[in-house]
């Protein structure tokens, strides 16, 4: 019989560094692909950035519906981040967009 089994723990898997961000809201680092990028553009106003290549001042927003909550409720999270004033229908614009993450259903 050897002396080694087989049954190893699972050692540390090299991982690929994920870049990280910090979410507006909750300012918990959240690695990017799970955050969506909020910009303020020149031309257009404050959108949301899907491809997170847009010029402009970004703030990132993660995927817990309450944060999204927040910035739509309290127009001045953003408008602080972004040194920007936000408007309503901008406002509207990110509340109604796809990325946004259904609320958590209370028991
Ligand atoms: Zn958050």
């Amino acid at each position: 019989m050897t002396g080694k089994g087989s049954g190893r723990p699972a050692r540390h898997v090299p991982q690929r560094h994920v870049p990280q961000r910090t979410c507006v809201v909750c300012r918990r680092q959240v690695d990017k692909r799970r955050l969506t990028r909020i910009v303020r553009t020149a031309d257009s106003g404050v959108l949301i950035d899907p491809t997170g290549k847009r010029n402009g001042r970004g703030a990132y927003l993660c995927d817990q519906a309450s944060c999204w909550d927040k910035v739509i409720r309290h127009a001045g999270i953003l408008n602080g981040a972004l040194n920007a004033q936000v408007t309503e229908a901008e406002l509207a614009a990110i509340a109604a967009d796809p990325r946004r993450p259904a609320p958590a259903e209370a028991g």
